[in-house]
């Protein structure tokens, strides 16, 4: 069947499957303390998130990662891994992966390795367990470090992702890098983006990246590379450490032009971009017939209107958040 291009000729080869909007913790730039979730009688069951992501596959989509919410806190989740797993061991897909807060890795680390994951992302903010309880409203430190600590255990390669937070842990960078090369794990900071209402003012959160990378640079040899994991971030070679330090950098420079993904929705809406508002429903053609051709058209279409970018803006005149819903709704 024929890939999946869009109106400026990039070819969509990347699904994020946000599976849950639900999660164990409520990160403060992430989610309102008292959020609303969605019923789950609306959600798609597993099996109704594997033909979709089958559908993709058929396509010519070769990578899916699984995102939320959080993720392992779906129930069942691993059912769906597994399905995909497979299609990463009989080559239908290059690589399936997993973005998640760590809290449930301690479970699951095994069983994922063993069904096919190679690589996971874990959102850390902090070293410290004070700082870290404030920043999710209760978490616990101790139990990502004992998550982690499995997943390196079953052989999960880990890069962690922590978002860049003025006066947060803007101090704790060259701690939490050399702590993260220190255990052979990648490194990477994430500039914070407008998304959903999380009654804080994020013009006191945004941190510009490129004065995090310009002090960075002070203490540290910051060789760029290629390397490339087919998402937005752009790599340095620590040479201190001989680790890896990503940045993504929506506000300071935007990534658009080489976007290769699409995000769907646990409720199976379709976001052809994480900062635009138009989406697609694909549950309605999913459900209408057991056939996938309303499934494909509907796809087509929306890819069809896949826009050229996002026009994120954080500053003081602009309050409201680029767009409405909360990342935990798309995944980041
Ligand atoms: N719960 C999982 C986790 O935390 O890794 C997966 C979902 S979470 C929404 C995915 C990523 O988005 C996390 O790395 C999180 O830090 C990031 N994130 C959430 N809200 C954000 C925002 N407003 N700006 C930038 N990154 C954000
Ligand atoms: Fe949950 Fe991830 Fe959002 Fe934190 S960033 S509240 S862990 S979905």
């Amino acid at each position: 069947m024929a890939p999946l291009i869009d109106p400026f000729g990039r070819a969509v080869t990347y699904l994020r499957v946000s599976v849950t909007d639900r999660c164990d913790l409520r990160c403060t730039y992430c989610m309102a303390e008292n959020m609303t979730f969605l019923p789950k009688r609306d959600l798609l069951t597993l099996e109704e998130l594997e033909r979709l992501c089958s559908a993709f596959i058929s396509r010519g989509v070769r990578k899916i990662r699984l995102t939320g919410g959080e993720p392992l806190v779906r129930k069942n989740i691993m059912y769906l891994v597994r399905a995909l797993g497979d299609k990463v061991k009989n080559g239908e897909l290059d690589e399936l992966t997993l973005t998640t807060n760590g809290t449930q890795l301690a479970r699951f680390a095994e069983e994922l390795a063993e069904a096919g994951v190679r690589r996971i992302n874990v959102s850390l903010d902090t070293l410290d367990p004070e700082k870290f309880h404030s920043i999710t409203r209760w978490g616990n430190l101790e139990q990502v470090m004992a998550g982690l600590d499995a997943a390196q255990k079953a052989g999960l390669q880990i890069k962690i992702n922590a978002v860049a937070l003025k006066g947060f842990n803007e101090a704790e960078i060259p701690q939490m890098l050399e702590w993260a090369h220190g255990r052979g794990m990648d490194f990477t900071l994430i500039e914070t983006m407008p998304l959903g209402d999380i009654s804080e003012d994020r013009t006191d959160q945004y941190l510009p990246l490129s004065q995090v990378r310009a002090r960075l640079s002070e203490r540290y040899t910051l060789n760029d590379i290629p390397y490339k994991t087919g998402g937005p971030a752009r790599y340095v070679e620590v040479q201190e450490t001989g680790g890896r330090l990503g940045f993504i950098t929506p506000l300071t420079h935007n990534f658009c032009e080489s976007c290769n993904r699409v995000r769907l929705t646990c409720t199976g809406t379709l976001f052809m971009c994480l900062g635009q508002e138009d989406a697609a429903d694909l549950r309605a053609p999913l459900r209408a017939s057991e056939g996938n051709e309303l499934l494909l058209n509907a796809i087509d279409e929306a890819i069809g209107r896949k826009p050229l970018g996002h026009d994120f803006d954080i500053n003081r005149q602009n309050k409201k958040p680029a767009v409405e819903r909360h990342m935990s709704m798309t995944g980041g």
